[in-house]
């Protein structure tokens, strides 16, 4: 999952990029309003975290901006403000949840997690696929009942075919969604994890498609 972080308080965006970075994340961070409407519009995220207070540009005109615009991806605003009436501005400019800083951390990534799921009501809570089933709320996967041990880029890798399950997913998106476009990749990065997640979950449930690349089957 490709996640925006806007947020000009760099210490508390570093903080979150890391934090986000070690559940498995794909995180990019944006400094300013401007910055960060031109890429959530650009850049293929799953949900952004959009700060308030930004120079050049608030939280509510980036959000509204981009529901102008007919960009739907799930927001969770975060503002130092208090009371009922900003949460009502940020739910109505199209906001999806709203958080007071200072936050727990917790609440943050537990609240992310429910918006990632809102964001596409017909995705179940639970992604199954044949005997292999995920639980992205406690990061659980199990192959026919057991519960299969993965790094966290095994998780990330597996969580975006299952949510694709029996689509053919080339290298690029992969590399995309799973993988931080800021660090340097690997160009066979994608082969080698796949073939790490074959020896734990069965090598004959992620096909490889010559030239296209690969399909979680069914
Ligand atoms: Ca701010």
């Amino acid at each position: 999952m490709r996640l925006l972080v806007v947020e000009d308080e760099a210490r508390l965006a570093t903080a979150l990029q890391r934090g986000l970075q070690a559940e498995g994340f794909v995180v990019d961070v944006a400094g300013s309003g401007p910055e960060g409407l031109d890429l959530a519009r650009h850049g293929g995220y799953d949900a952004m975290i959009l700060d308030v207070m930004l120079p050049g540009l608030s939280g509510y005109r980036v959000v509204r901006q981009l529901r102008a615009e007919k960009h739907w991806l799930p927001v969770l605003m975060l503002s130092a403000k208090d009371g009922e009436y900003d949460q009502a501005d940020g739910l109505d400019c199209g906001a999806d949840d709203y958080l007071t800083k200072p936050f727990s951390y917790v609440v943050l990534l537990a609240r992310l997690r429910a918006l990632l799921r809102r964001g596409a009501p017909r995705r179940p809570v639970v992604l199954v696929a044949g005997d292999l089933s995920l639980d992205p709320a406690r990061r659980r996967v199990t192959r026919d009942g057991a519960e299969v041990d993965l790094t966290a880029r095994e998780y990330a890798l597996l969580e975006y075919l299952l949510r694709r399950a029996g689509e053919v997913v080339s290298k690029t998106e992969l590399l995309d969604h799973v993988w931080d476009a800021s660090l340097r990749t690997a160009p066979n990065a994608v082969e080698v994890y796949v073939g790490y997640l074959r020896r734990k979950i069965g090598r004959d449930r992620l096909e490889t498609i010559r030239g296209a690349g690969y399909r979680l089957v069914t």
